[in-house]
C-alpha cells in the first residue's frame, strides 16, 4: 500500500482538513487546523506531501520523523499543524486497515468514557450564570470561561471585581461537584495574575490556563509557586520539546492540541513526558470533529488523561457545527457529560465526504479578533 493522493479541505466555520488516499483505495482523514492561518498550512500541507506520495502509510513513525526532519527549518505551528494533520490520516489509515480504532493501535483503552467540558461566553455575571446553567442542563459536569476580556497592564478595581464576580457565578451555579476552568488566554501581564490568582483561590477553579504568554515560558514557574490552583498551558506548544521548560516549571495540566503540537504520535509522547511529571493531559481542542476524534482516541489510550475540551455549540462556529460533516454523530453524543468509547475503525467517525468537499468549494476566511486598548494600542486577544 502507497500514499497515492493528498488532498485539503478549507471548510467553515474555520477549519483545514487532510484527506490521504492510498493506492488501494483506502483514505484516511486528519485536521491540519491552525485557526487564522488556514491557507498558509494548507501551502505547508501541499510542500510536505511531496515527501509522502509513494510511501508506505503504515510506516506511520518513520513518516513523521521525514515530514518533521526532512527539511533544515523544522517546528513552529504552520510546519507542526500540517504535519498533524497528515499524521492523524495515517493513523486512520492503519485503523481501517487492521479494522480496528486507533486507540487499540495505541496499546488498548485505559478508560470506558471521556469526560467533556463546555465553554460558556457572556461578559457580564448575569450571563456567565445562564450560560453555565444550560451546560449543566445538557448534562456536562465541566466548564470552561475566559476570564476577562481585554485587559490593560495594570487592571483597575472594576476589572479585577469583573473577573472575580464572572467565576463566583459559574461557581454558585455549577455548585460543590461540578467544575469551572478559568482560560486567561494569554491576556494578563505578570502584573495582572499575580492580583487575581489569589482572589481565585477561593472559588476553587479546576484550573487556570496561559496565565502567561506561551513566549515567556520563563514566567509560569512564579505563577505554579504563588498558588495551590492547577495551572494549565500548552495550546501554542508544538512538540515535546517545547513542553519540558513548562513541566519543569510545575504545571499542573498539558494541554498540547492535536492539530498543531505534531498529531497523534507526538501528543502521546507529550503526555508520557508529562506523566514523569505527574501531570495530567487535556488536550486543547475548540476545533472541528477530526481533531476531536484524534483528542479522544489519545484520550482512551493516554492513562494521565483528565478532561476533554470541545466546541459543540461554541460562539465563534458561524456557518458550520463541529457534526455537520460527520455522517453518524452517535458516537460523538454526550452521556452525563461524557463521550463513550469509540468503537469504529481508525479516528472512529465516518467523514460526510460530499459535505467536505462541496464545503470547500466555499471555503472560509476567519481571523482572530484584532483588540486594541483605549489608547489605540495593540491588546491581546
Ligand atoms: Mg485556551
Amino acid at each position: 500500500m502507497r500514499v497515492a493522493r493528498i488532498e485539503t479541505f478549507m471548510v467553515p466555520p474555520r477549519w483545514l482538513f487532510v484527506r490521504v488516499e492510498t493506492d488501494s483505495g483506502l483514505a484516511g482523514w486528519g485536521e491540519a487546523t491552525c485557526e487564522g492561518r488556514s491557507e498558509t498550512v494548507r501551502t505547508a500541507v501541499d510542500q510536505l506531501s511531496e515527501l509522502l506520495l509513494g510511501r508506505d502509510p503504515l510506516r506511520i513513525e518513520d513518516n513523521w520523523q521525514l515530514l518533521t526532519k526532512g527539511s533544515f527549518y523544522r517546528g513552529g505551528p504552520i510546519l507542526a499543524s500540517a504535519v498533524s494533520g497528515l499524521d492523524q490520516a495515517l493513523w486512520d489509515i492503519a485503523g481501517k486497515h487492521f479494522d480496528t480504532p486507533v486507540h487499540q493501535l495505541l496499546g488498548g483503552h485505559v478508560r470506558e468514557r471521556i469526560r467533556m467540558y463546555g465553554w460558556v461566553g457572556g461578559d457580564d455575571p448575569g450571563e456567565i450564570a445562564d450560560a453555565v446553567s444550560a451546560q449543566v442542563e445538557a448534562g456536562l459536569t465541566a466548564v470552561k470561561m475566559n476570564a476577562s476580556g481585554r485587559m490593560g497592564p495594570i487592571a483597575t478595581t472594576a476589572e479585577l471585581d469583573a473577573v472575580v464576580g464572572r467565576v463566583a457565578a459559574a461557581r454558585e451555579v455549577l455548585g460543590g461537584s461540578r467544575d469551572v476552568a478559568v482560560d486567561f488566554h494569554g491576556r494578563f501581564s505578570a502584573a495582572n495574575v499575580r492580583r487575581v490568582v489569589p482572589l481565585l483561590e477561593p472559588y476553587r477553579p479546576f484550573f487556570l490556563e496561559e496565565p502567561v504568554l506561551p513566549e515567556n515560558p520563563h514566567l509560569l514557574r512564579s505563577v505554579t509557586s504563588a498558588t495551590s490552583i492547577p495551572i494549565a498551558t500548552g495550546e501554542r506548544l508544538y512538540s515535546r520539546q517545547e513542553f519540558l521548560p513548562v513541566l519543569q516549571a510545575g504545571i499542573a495540566v498539558a494541554q498540547p492540541d492535536l492539530s498543531h503540537a505534531g498529531g497523534i504520535s507526538e501528543v502521546r509522547r507529550i503526555a508520557s513526558l508529562a506523566e514523569v511529571y505527574d501531570v495530567q493531559l487535556a488536550p486543547h481542542c475548540p476545533l472541528g470533529p477530526l481533531a476531536l476524534a484524534a483528542c479522544l482516541q489519545v484520550g482512551f489510550a493516554t492513562p494521565n488523561f483528565l478532561i476533554q475540551e470541545q466546541s459543540i455549540g461554541i460562539h465563534y462556529n458561524q456557518g458550520a457545527e463541529v457534526l455537520d460533516y460527520v455522517v453518524d454523530k452517535t458516537p460523538l453524543k454526550f452521556v452525563d457529560g461524557s463521550i463513550e468509547r469509540l468503537t469504529g475503525a481508525g479516528l472512529g467517525i465516518e467523514v460526510d465526504e460530499q459535505a467536505v468537499r462541496s464545503a470547500d468549494k466555499h471555503g472560509h476566511a476567519w481571523r482572530g479578533p484584532l483588540w486594541r486598548h483605549d489608547d489605540g494600542s495593540f491588546a491581546e486577544w
